[in-house]
């Protein structure tokens, strides 16, 4: 992968191209917390694969990409979103629901350590959500 200003300049333009068939799947609500209205933004699931899909971004708000970001913002209650998201039709919001519930968990969230003991997705979609933190 190509890394500094150019390469990450390449890569957006990349995912630009998606934006399209992002605002159509997600019909213009944030993929994990349902916002309408908001501007949205495309985001790769990590770990980043080397060719970007569509598959691999979700398209999400700002609110959201923040306290994927930085951990230590992360407002618990704003994530009961998680609920649904984990039941996602797209699996790039179920394994980003899925390591979000976590990482509530891991904070002691206990709805969260809930709804994980009870959480059923595919190996691979887990798999995926295990690969990073
Ligand atoms: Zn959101």
């Amino acid at each position: 992968m190509s890394t500094g200003f150019q390469g990450k300049f390449h890569r957006q333009n990349q995912l630009s191209r998606f934006a399209k068939d992002l605002v159509r799947r997600s019909r213009s609500h944030c993929e994990l917390c349902d916002k309408h209205g908001v501007k949205l933004e495309i985001f790769e699931v990590p770990p980043i694969a080397e060719e970007p899909s569509v598959d691999g971004c979700l398209f999400i708000c700002e609110g959201c990409r923040k306290q994927i970001e930085n951990p230590k913002k992360m407002i618990p209650s704003a994530w009961r979103c998680l609920n649904n998201s984990l039941y996602s039709e797209v699996p790039a919001a179920q394994a980003m629901s899925f390591r979000m519930l976590k990482r509530l968990a891991a904070k002691k969230e206990h709805w969260a350590s809930e709804l994980l003991e009870h959480a059923y997705l595919d190996p691979e979609v887990e798999d995926w959500a295990n690969a990073a933190d």
